[in-house]
This record gives C-alpha cells, sequence and structure tokens, in this order.
C-alpha cells in the first residue's frame, strides 16, 4: 500500500514536470524573441538608409552651395560692371541661366533625398517603438513564466519531500523493482488490485490465478500476469 502511494507521489511529479515544460509561456516567449531578432535585423537596415541618406543629403546641399556661390559671383561681377565688352557680357548672362538652371535641377535632387531621409527616418522611429514595445511584452511574459516556474518548483520540492519519506517506509528490492517497471511501463510500475482488475493494465485477472493469490502470503510481492506490474492487494481486490 505504501508503495501505492510512492506511485500517486511520482505520478504528481511527473505530471509537474510536464506542465513545467509546456507552460503557454515558454512557446510565447520564444516567438516573441524570434519577433525580436527579425526586429532588430530590420533596425539595422533602417538604420543604415539612415546614414546613407544623411550622407547624400550632405552632398547634395554642397552640389546646390556650390552652384549658387558661382552663379552669386557671377552676378555680382555683372551688376558691378566690370564686364566690357559684349561678347563677354553675353558669355556672362549665358553662364548665368545655365547655371540657374543647374542649381534648380541640384535643389530638385536635394528635395527628393530629403524626402526619402524622412521616410526612412520615420520608418527607423517606427521600429524603434515597436523594439521597445516588444521588449516589454518578453520580459512581462517571462516573469510570468518565471513565476509559474516558482510555484511548479515548489509544490515539486515539497512532494519530493514526501516520496522520500514514504519510500523510506519500501524495501530497496522491492523499490529497485517498482523504478525499473516505471521506466519500462510509462511511469506506472506498481498498480492495486481492484474488483478482480489490475489497474495499471485495466485487464481483470484469470480465476487460476486469482485462486493462487488468495493463497499466497499477504507480504509476497506479486505481479500481474497480464502487464508485469507488481500487484497491490487493496481490501477491495475481489480476491
Ligand atoms: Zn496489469
Amino acid at each position: 500500500m505504501r508503495l501505492l502511494d510512492v506511485q500517486a507521489l511520482d505520478l504528481r511529479l511527473d505530471q509537474l514536470a510536464h506542465r513545467r515544460r509546456t507552460i503557454p509561456e515558454i512557446a510565447e516567449s520564444e516567438r516573441l524573441r524570434a519577433e525580436r531578432k527579425q526586429l532588430e535585423s530590420d533596425m539595422i537596415t533602417a538604420e543604415t538608409q539612415v546614414t546613407d541618406l544623411t550622407r547624400e543629403q550632405r552632398k547634395a546641399e554642397a552640389d546646390v552651395e556650390q552652384v549658387r556661390s558661382r552663379r552669386t559671383r557671377d552676378e555680382q561681377r555683372l551688376q558691378a560692371g566690370q564686364v566690357g565688352s559684349p561678347k563677354e557680357l553675353e558669355s556672362l548672362s549665358h553662364e548665368i541661366e545655365s547655371l540657374t538652371r543647374r542649381q534648380s535641377d541640384l535643389e530638385d535632387v536635394e528635395l527628393d533625398v530629403m524626402e526619402r531621409l524622412e521616410t526612412a527616418a520615420a520608418r527607423h522611429d517606427e521600429l524603434r517603438g515597436q523594439y521597445t514595445a516588444l521588449e516589454e511584452r518578453i520580459a512581462e511574459v517571462e516573469r510570468s513564466r518565471d513565476a509559474a516556474f516558482a510555484g511548479i518548483d515548489a509544490e515539486s520540492d515539497q512532494i519530493r519531500r514526501e516520496r522520500a519519506d514514504t519510500a523510506a517506509g519500501v524495501t530497496d528490492t522491492l523499490l529497485t523493482l517498482y523504478e525499473k517497471l516505471r521506466a519500462q511501463f510509462g511511469g506506472v510500475g506498481a498498480a492495486a488490485l481492484r474488483q478482480r482488475r489490475c489497474e495499471g493494465c485495466r485487464m481483470e485477472l484469470d480465476a487460476s490465478y486469482l485462486t493462487k493469490i488468495a493463497s499466497t502470503p499477504d507480504d509476497t510481492v506479486l505481479r500481474c500476469e497480464e502487464c508485469g506490474r507488481i500487484l497491490v492487494r487493496t481490501l477491495e481486490s475481489g480476491v
């Protein structure tokens, strides 16, 4: 009977171990961590884009500035009346016209880069926001997971102590046999005999074996003829 108590406690420990392996927070944490990894990679891409476009914008600015200052210089020369010959005057006017067009084109380029930079920066900010929210969610799920672990571990520790006390009353030989059968038969090494039925395999034992059991001393270890588990006689054995 004491061995049946050990068996019940072992099954309880098996259930707790199973629950510890399968709590939903474990899968959830793994899923969120995978999501975070993807997000990290997206953020690197977005950050690289911002860096590249910032450099491109600076170059576009410098290009515009270079043309603008040359045009200003030409205009000042023109206004100052420093140009004498009509031919030189015409050539200077042409250059100013051409510089004006060039400046306008370069300003379009600059504007386009600025727009793209703005979009990239906004995307980067958005990803950073998502990352922060995800970090909080992961921390929350893992806190909940750890709390569940702590609860299960505390309960398991208590049952293990109870199991040790209970097993202390069972002989080593019987306990060794039980452990061996338990490993072999899916966690159940000892079963009760109730209403002529082995509760390990649910089979009803045949009449000749039951007669044999009836004449066997109480302290003899019996085995189920059907499944081989240790069979423990109870008050409702039906023998
Ligand atoms: Zn059986």
